[in-house]
């Protein structure tokens, strides 16, 4: 999957990754090919300028880590923004609602729906031991209903009884009563397609959602269509409310337009992508899976990952040392608040720590969340430099001023810069032992 795609991108990055230095015009010429190769992949034109515009942007103001070439670093920055087009986080199908969870599949004729439907039963009755019962309200396709059911058999799902005659609407309600009454946790219904998006088919598509109340509505879209499907899901987006989008044939895609763009366009999260005629051949949508994927560099990416961490672990302990002579000022207190901040809170500094695990129940009980940081932040930068250098110089008048500048209150002030003494007194104590045993003792 992706290959196309794929094989271009990282034939483009790879020859800035050769280069020592990299110029502006370097990182604009491959930007160049890269959008080119986007277009060719039948990415949507908004989303393709969109990422190029952000991948640029960071690329500029990226910071210079060391061990790492400037051509990597432009590789980790379009590997995070391809994962942030994807949409980030995995959208799995949700379970969590009242008995029976009612799943409507919609979509157009061929596009892989009945077949979706019967992997999306087998894998939630295996994988999460759920009784799943599926209908199929197909009374157009004269073979529809009898291919769902021979597809329960092969897979050991239980299917509605075909009675000849009923219209959808029917069919639906007669579902949810068996759903209810045979105690199944999941009920799957399997609408009918057209070869094309028409008003009765929108129409009855709506009939059926407002008949069933489903959780979740899941639009299947053959990926190998690339913009149509993201057409086709905001077309049915206007009529009923999708909850999320099955890419199917994903195996035959060697572009990856239609995966690149539907998150951007409609909004809706990719959940599931078909990879195969199988039963089996059902994959959770991961972006950062995808995104590795269609870089083909891993390896490149954790390998900056790494040097990343390593750079935020020397600040570290370029911080500590400072502390531990007792020139830790509140400019350094900030910046630590900063790395405090990006490694996601204390959890990511304690990690690194040694010797600090004692401490972990005090510090959780400061509360120390990116607000507070944010807040002390704030107060830190709103001090003059003199007062940053040497704190015992704020006195009431100086405090009074410093709260309104930034929006908190001379308490507020008073608990920082004792923090603050309590970490460089402590530092200077510990230091001579080593490790970080009294850092951020208390006081908050
Ligand atoms: P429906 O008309 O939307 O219900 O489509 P079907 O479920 O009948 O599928 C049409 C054809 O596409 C069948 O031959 C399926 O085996 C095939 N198909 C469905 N999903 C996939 C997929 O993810 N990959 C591939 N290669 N074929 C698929």
């Amino acid at each position: 999957m992706f290959e196309s795609l794929s094989d271009r991108l990282s034939g483009i990055l790879d020859k800035l990754t050769r280069r020592g230095a990299l110029s502006e015009a370097d990182v604009s010429e491959a930007m160049r090919e890269v959008r080119r190769a986007l277009l060719e992949a039948d990415v949507a034109l908004d989303v393709v300028k969109d990422f190029i515009d952000r991948v640029k942007q960071k690329a500029v103001g990226q910071e210079v880590v060391k061990s790492v070439a400037p051509g990597q670093m432009v590789i980790k920055i379009v590997h995070d923004e391809l994962i942030e087009t994807l949409g980030r986080d995995p959208q799995p199908i949700d379970l969590a609602a009242a008995v029976p969870v009612v799943m409507m599949m919609v979509g157009l004729q061929g596009s892989g729906k009945t077949t979706t439907t019967a992997k999306l039963a087998k894998r939630l009755q295996t994988r999460e031991r759920q009784k799943v019962l599926m209908a199929s309200l197909d009374t157009r396709r004269p073979a529809a209903q009898e291919q769902l059911k021979i597809l329960g058999e092969q897979t050991d799902v239980a299917t509605l009884p075909i009675v000849e005659g009923e219209d959808p609407v029917t069919i639906t309600k007669r579902a949810m009563d068996a759903a209810r009454r045979g105690g199944f946790d999941v009920l799957l219904l399997d609408t009918a397609g057209r070869t094309h998006i028409d008003e009765e088919l929108m129409a009855e598509t709506a009939s059926i959602e407002k008949a069933s109340n489903p959780h979740e509505t899941l639009l299947v879209a053959d990926a190998l269509t690339g913009q149509d499907a993201v057409n086709l899901a905001q077309s049915f987006d206007r009529c009923v409310s999708l909850t999320g989008i099955v890419l199917t044939r994903i195996d035959g895609d060697g572009r990856g337009g239609a995966a690149l763009s539907m998150r951007a366009v409609t909004g809706k999260p990719i959940k599931l992508l078909g990879t195969g005629e199988k039963i089996d051949a059902l994959e959770d949508f991961h972006p950062d899976r995808i995104a590795n994927r269609i870089l083909g560099m891993g390896d490149v990416v954790s390998l900056v990952e790494k040097a990343i961490e390593n750079v935020e672990v020397e600040k570290a302990e370029a911080a500590a040392k400072k502390m531990r002579k007792g020139t830790f000022d509140l400019d350094d207190l900030s910046d630590q608040l900063e790395q405090m901040k990006k490694l996601g809170g204390m959890g990511g500094v304690l990690s690194m720590l040694p010797g600090i695990g004692k401490m972990k129940k005090q510090i959780e009980a400061a509360n120390l969340d990116d607000s507070v940081l944010n807040r002390q932040q704030a107060i830190i930068s709103s001090m003059t430099k003199k007062e940053r250098k040497n704190p015992k110089v704020l006195n009431a008048s100086r405090k009074k001023r410093v709260a309104s500048g930034s929006g908190t209150s001379v308490q507020e002030i008073n608990k920082l810069v004792k923090m603050h003494r309590q970490m460089a007194d402590m530092m200077k104590k510990v230091g001579k032992r080593g490790g970080f045993g009294g850092l951020f003792g208390g006081g908050m």
